[in-house]
């Protein structure tokens, strides 16, 4: 059986929701059909007795145990096995009887694991109708098509009516999994998995081989069987729980190198001070915008920002005021610029804006708040008496000009602007 992964259901304390109301109604309409049933044959009524019952459950139990965690659906188990031998040794309402109490069995265990009463019940409730459900249904069908209980044999005919067996069980399953999943609101077409679908058909077969050998062997040849059996699905258990384990293992370390890859990335093309992107990106990133847009029509602005003074601020009120006029001023420019405009970290108190589809005159009226901004900023607070202004140079790119030229233009212009005063923005 396959079963979904569990779902972050805030309201899981809560007993009447929808999906636990369905399972509940699912076990007692299960339980109904069985006493309806068990009414013409009787329970546990042939030549077996409690014994056997007692034997059946304690191997369904033994096959739902022998499962797996998978990535995409929780969890997958060899039950199937059990199930369907149970089906053609006992007979339809027995193997039913016995399989739904090892399903409804199975979950407590995870109580000890932490999981609340509430959901470890909803899962005994669901798991036991569906199983018993799953069973008799298919089962019956088995039977009333004309399918041999005890099957002896395998032929064409034999192998048809069991095949019908197997994929009837698959059916039930699905349906109820899916009306399950989509009321705890998950996809209802994640109940479908080709891995799942494989384990639970060769599980099928397994059941058919053992309750072949149960008809036609001696007990202690039978009993053989089951333990090499049983042996095989320990290993093939191991064997994907390991299997499970390496994969996350991978994911895990995938994850950590993304993560540290982009770490990396991030330090290469930002500066820590400011955490605008640095020199390097920033010409990488006008050589691209240069390299992209070639047509005539496109305008833009770049902008060189250069702190006034800097030195002095260093030299009066210390580096590390220096630093946090820095970030200040860096932190200004981004905020009041749009998120389209690319600011960055030119040098060491120098500052690059590309603001596109912009002309000069709009650049001049973004500069000119811009530089008002970083005049108001109220700088007392870092050192008393501190005053910071900053001065621009502003140079046009048309679709043609080479991003280095405007640059040089800027800069000229930001010279400028130092040479008549500083404090002001040039752009022409
Ligand atoms: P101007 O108005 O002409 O631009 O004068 P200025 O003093 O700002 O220019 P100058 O180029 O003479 O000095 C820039 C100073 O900026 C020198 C350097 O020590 C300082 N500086 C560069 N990077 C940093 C930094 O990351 N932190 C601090 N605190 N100072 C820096
Ligand atoms: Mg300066
Ligand atoms: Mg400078």
């Amino acid at each position: 059986m396959s079963k979904p992964a569990p779902t972050n259901n805030p309201d899981e304390s809560r007993l009447w929701q929808p999906d636990f109301v369905y399972a509940a109604l699912l076990l007692a309409v299960a339980i109904a059909c069985l006493t309806v049933l068990s009414a013409k044959t009787g329970l546990l009524a042939n030549e077996y007795g409690l014994g056997t019952a007692g034997f059946f459950i304690v191997f369904a139990l033994f096959t739902i145990t022998t499962g797996f965690p998978h990535p995409v659906f929780g969890y997958v188990s060899m039950d199937r096995v059990a199930q369907v031998m149970s089906i053609l040794i006992l007979g339809p309402v027995d193997a039913a009887l016995v399989n739904g109490i090892a399903s409804f069995i199975y979950p407590w265990h995870r109580l000890r694991l932490g999981v609340p009463f509430q959901t470890v019940l909803m899962a005994a409730l669901n798991n036991a109708g569906l199983m018993i459900f799953v069973v008799l249904g298919a089962g019956t069908l088995y039977q009333y098509l004309g399918g041999a209980i005890p099957v002896h044999t395998l032929d064409l005919g034999a192998g048809l009516l069991l095949l019908a067996l197997v994929v009837c069980m698959q059916v039930i399953n699905d349906v109820g999994m899916m009306i399950f999943v989509y009321l705890r609101q998950g996809d209802p077409l994640s109940v479908f998995n080709p891995f799942t679908l494989v384990v639970e058909l060769l599980s099928g077969a397994a059941g058919i081989v053992l309750a072949i050998a149960f008809a036609n062997y001696t007990v202690p040849e039978f009993a053989l069987i089951l333990a090499v059996l049983a042996a095989g699905m320990l290993v093939i258990m191991k064997y994907a729980l390991m299997r499970s384990r390496l994969q996350n293992l991978v994911d895990e370390r995938t994850e950590e190198l993304r993560v540290q890859a982009e770490e990396f990335e991030r330090q290469a093309t930002h500066d820590n001070l400011t955490k605008l992107p640095n020199r390097r990106h920033a010409d990488s990133f006008l050589q691209q915008q240069h390299d992209r847009v070639q047509d005539e029509d496109h305008v833009g602005v770049i902008a060189l920002a250069d702190v006034d003074h800097f030195k002095r601020i260093n030299d009066n009120h210390s580096h590390a005021v220096g630093d946090l006029v820095l970030e200040r001023v860096a932190r200004i420019l981004r905020k009041d610029c749009r998120k389209t405009d690319f600011v960055a970290r030119y040098g060491g108190e120098e500052f690059l804006l590309y603001l596109p589809c912009t002309n000069t005159e709009q650049a001049l009226e973004v500069c000119s708040q811009l530089r008002l901004a970083v005049q108001n900023a109220g700088w007392t607070d870092l050192a008393n008496g501190l005053a910071v202004t900053i001065s621009f140079g502003l140079a046009e790119i048309t679709g043609t000009s080479l991003y280095k030229d405007v640059l040089n233009e800027a800069d000229t212009r930001l010279y400028r602007a130092k040479n008549e005063g500083r404090n002001r923005v040039i752009a022409a």
